[in-house]
């Protein structure tokens, strides 16, 4: 049997339901769903996803030939519920149509309102609703969308306005008018004319006249939006895969802009930027949806509570907000109190925050979508502790509801109090999207990634933001606009992503020719600097000091649960008390592992350790060390104290002793200065050191093995300060790590060394501490030999930077030279050095942990490379058996949600 493309849906029936997201997207399949429970719903069919493939498998005359049929009945379907037709004269059915991913997509893909409409169905419209200016006003929008989506209309220059607004500017000016809704019927009627020919001189196309030729147009338009540049960077930066396609959602059109009854509008059952319990969104009397989400029109706001709070941000005063901008709740009670009812039972039957669409057509609510919004990071983790309290979830669920990668914002720095005091407010916006940003005005998107690529921090200012900034939104600390509410697309992108963004600040003026904004009175340039907070929507002058944030209330009570379910802990890597120190605020439990190096680079410090790379005899290098010893004490004391009672793993040292040694003449004689000794010497002994294949040189155990005295300076060092730490009455617990590990030999004899050294110095001083040697598992021979290995190593710890670079034979430090290419090819779907390869590089962690522990049964396995922070690989961590995860200082809390998460996935 033929396999089923379109679904249908109305008048309290579905072919779909909600669990078929995949299949429908996100929007069909909770259309569907709300027919089954009751919510008021025009009439329509779905498209599958799968036919987005098809078609872009085998092209679009294929797909449409296999739709015909289904597509035709899905229209007399519709026709037959609403007792109307599509394309007739004297009773004509108008359609939407619009796309609907498996997860949502805000803006990034296109939709087509009033399909259907011509120069013929339009006077139909006009005698049946006796409405001129509604049938005029609808038909001039269908031309203008379906000219910018279907025949692909844009701006010839990026400082140009969209071409059909330059034309409805024009045709006000004529007049000397301000508002669209001021033109006559015979200036609406003028715009189609002129928006056609516009089309015509642009693009060389004619617009169709015949509705079902509309119809086709707009589908393939649609699924051609799942290949256009904003759709497939959001996809690139939400990881959301090609394949999923998206669907497509024909509809009855159900009309806001047929008269003061009528009215459009979108909300939220909870305050997505805030995570707030209150129901809130915006509308708009006499309009339809884009207007609110377009923000060209001020929008109003649903609930007298929200409206109270918007006017005294806007500085409005209470008679103007009363008479020019109620509330629906003051101005259409009725109808607001039956959405009110509608979200409280849409948000009770999803158990979670919904955004949703509506219309009001002469008095008659409907809803147009529903799906589970998008919210801030903050909003995310207040959500979930709330619908917990409420017993709306359980704690697996409230759990799983929040994305480890979005707890990044809650870390992010905030202003700091007196700093904010001090700032100098030029004004303030609709706080859209909470947060401190601050960096230098930029106004194209395009700039603000070629600023940010080189390394600026840029805030970007727009009249209002289009889905077409998305790139620069991702690259901008923060975003600004003059125009736009808080539903606009951008708002809800920017809250998606956890952006900082201040909309619709009535008193900017931007001027994209001049490149500069005038706000109230103060003009800043390209460049100059401002501060936005996206809390308050207060906007600044110049930049504002910021300050570390908090784990407090829901972020706590977050990390809490994890806890209580996770089976794998988290550690950090940190080579600072300080970076200790903010780790252990995140709920690290100890450190996963320290690298010694970067301790050497300091003034005296580097002195030493040049002297012992210059040295030629054992004795030579010893004397140095010697030197070296009490500052490497004092680097462990600092850190053995902060994590007073948690295991520090301090691996030894381990990148080759070239990169101790200068490089350029200048530094060369600056060295030859500084040791005594002749600048030829020194370019000889970096000679030696030089080696084709660094990365597999002389460097991590090599090293030790090479020069035991390296070795057990720094094993005194670590015992050393350990010891003293415990006089002081502290429980310091060290644990010594041999890093580049291949073969159970090279272990052994650094073992030796590392237990006669600390056997000798507990004796000189009395005090025996207990430590343990583990190995870094990173090179494969290491992973294939782990039970021999395991013989010796007290625990592992999967260095999974080196282990991928073996196991791919990728260098490190030059994979940029390919990896772009691999990923546009798809030879490669991520970079292996952000995500474990769980099938390659994840086998051989397998493997070691599974034959370590055939010899040791409790050996402590670890990870402690990039990979530690990253969500997925944790989980997988987790399913290899691991014990911890280390990762740096801000991927802490990151890590310990991903382990709690793959404990209730399991
Ligand atoms: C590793 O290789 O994964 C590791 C943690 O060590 P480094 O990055 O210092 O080589
Ligand atoms: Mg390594």
């Amino acid at each position: 049997m033929d396999k089923k493309r379109v679904y249908l849906f109305g008048n309290g029936k579905a072919e779909g339901k909600a669990d078929m997201k995949n299949l429908l997207g996100g929007k069909g399949a909770n259309l569907a769903e709300m027919n089954l429970i009751g919510v008021p719903v025009p009439p329509g069919f779905t498209i599958t996803t799968d036919v987005c493939n098809e078609y872009f498998e085998k092209g679009r005359e294929k797909v449409v030939a296999l739709l015909k049929a289904h597509v035709e009945n899905g229209v007399k379907h519709t026709e037959e519920l609403m007792g109307l037709k599509f394309g007739d004269v004297t009773n004509p059915l108008l359609l939407s149509v619009r796309s609907g991913a498996r997860a949502s997509m805000p803006g990034m893909m296109d939709t087509i309102l009033n399909l259907g409409l011509n120069d013929e169905v339009v006077r139909g419209l006009v005698e049946k609703t006796g409405n001129e200016r509604f049938a005029y006003d609808s038909y001039r929008r269908f031309v203008q969308m379906y000219g910018d989506v279907v025949l692909d209309m844009k701006p010839v220059n990026k400082e140009d306005i969209d071409p059909f607004e330059a034309i409805i500017q024009q045709v006000k000016a004529e007049r000397g008018i301000q508002l669209d809704n001021e033109m006559t019927v015979d200036e609406l009627k003028k715009l189609v004319v002129l928006f056609k020919e516009a089309i015509k001189k642009q693009t060389g196309k004619d617009f169709p006249d015949d509705p079902m030729e509309q119809l086709w147009g707009a589908i393939c338009a649609v699924f051609d939006s799942w290949m256009n540049d904003r759709a497939i960077l959001y996809r690139k930066m939400e990881g959301i895969p090609q394949e999923w396609g998206t669907a497509v959602n024909v509809m009855a059109m159900v009309f806001g802009n047929m008269g003061d009854t009528s009215a459009t509008g979108v909300c939220f059952t909870r305050d997505a930027a805030t995570g707030e319990n209150r129901f809130n969104g915006e509308y708009l009397v006499n309009a339809q949806g884009e207007d609110v989400v377009a923000g060209i029109r001020t929008p109003q706001q649903i609930t007298k509570e929200g409206s109270l709070r918007w006017a005294k941000l806007q500085n409005i005063d209470e008679d103007v907000r009363a008479n020019e901008y109620p509330s629906m709740e003051e101005a259409m009670p009725e109808i607001y109190a039956e959405l009110d009812a509608l979200q409280a039972k849409l948000e009770e039957h999803y158990h979670d925050m919904q955004d949703m669409e509506f219309t009001v057509q002469e008095g008659k609510l409907w809803f147009l979508q529903t799906r589970s919004g998008k919210r801030t990071g903050t909003a995310m983790v207040k959500i979930a502790m709330d619908l917990l309290h409420e017993g709306q979830i359980d704690e697996k669920t409230a759990l799983l509801r929040c994305e480890p990668n979005k707890l990044d914002e809650l870390l992010h720095p905030v202003f700091d109090k007196t700093a904010r005091k001090l700032a100098r407010v030029l004004t303030r916006g609709l706080p859209a999207s909470p947060g401190a940003a601050c960096g230098q005005i930029v106004f194209f998107a395009d700039d603000a990634e070629a600023w940010h690529a080189d390394g600026k921090r840029v805030v970007m200012v727009r009249i209002e933001t289009s889905p077409e900034d998305l790139a620069g939104m991702s690259a901008a600390e923060g975003i600004l606009t003059a125009r736009g509410g808080m539903t606009s697309h951008a708002a809800v992108v920017a809250r998606g992503m956890g952006k900082c963004c201040v909309s619709g600040a009535g008193a900017i003026i931007v001027d994209y020719k001049t490149r500069t904004v005038d706000i109230d009175g103060t003009v800043l340039k390209e460049g100059d600097y401002i501060s936005l907070n996206g809390t308050t929507g207060e906007v600044y002058f110049g930049e504002v000091n910021t300050r570390p944030a908090e784990v407090t209330g829901d972020f706590a009570e977050l990390m809490k649960l994890c806890e209580k379910y996770s089976k794998l802990v988290v550690r950090t890597n940190a080579d600072t008390p300080r970076d200790a120190e903010v780790a252990r605020t995140f709920g690290a439990v100890g450190i996963g592992l320290c690298r010694t190096e970067h301790m050497f680079f300091e003034n005296e410090k580097i002195k030493a350790m040049h002297e012992m790379i210059l040295a030629d005899s054992t004795e030579g290098r010893e004397k140095a060390l010697e030197k070296l010893l009490p500052y490497q004490k004092q680097d462990f004391y600092g850190i053995l104290k902060c994590m007073d009672g948690l295991p520090v793993n301090i691996r030894l040292l381990d990148p080759p002793l070239h990169e101790f040694v200068p490089h350029d003449l200048a530094g060369q004689e600056a060295m030859a200065e500084d040791m005594g000794v002749n600048v030829k010497k020194i370019q000889n002994r970096v000679q030696a050191l030089s080696e084709s294949n660094p990365m597999l040189g002389l460097r991590g155990c090599r090293l030790g093995n090479t020069f035991p005295e390296i070795t057990a300076m720094q094993t005194r060092a670590i015992l050393g300060a350990a010891v003293q730490l415990k006089k002081e009455g502290y429980d310091p617990r060290p644990e010594i790590m041999v890093p580049l590990v291949g073969m159970v030999n090279e272990l052994d004899a650094q073992e030796k060394v590392i237990r006669e050294t600390a056997q000798k110095l507990f004796e000189e001083e009395g005090v025996e501490i207990p430590f343990k040697v583990g190995t870094m598992i990173e090179i494969p021979r290491a992973a294939l030999t782990a039970d021999k290995i395991a013989e010796r190593a007290e625990y592992f710890s999967f260095g999974t930077n080196d282990l991928t670079q073996m196991t791919f034979g990728y260098s490190r430090d030059d994979i940029a030279s390919f990896l772009p290419s691999y990923l546009e090819k798809k030879i490669l779907d991520v970079d292996p050095f952000q995500v474990l390869d769980v099938n390659g590089v994840g086998q051989l962690v397998q493997m070691a942990v599974n034959k370590g522990r055939s010899v040791r049964k409790d050996l402590k396995c670890g990870i402690c490379g990039e990979h530690g922070g990253e969500p997925s690989s944790v989980k997988f961590c987790h399913r290899a058996g691991l014990n911890y995860v280390s990762c740096s200082p801000f991927r802490v809390p990151i890590a310990r949600l991903a382990a709690a998460q793959a404990a209730v996935e399991e």
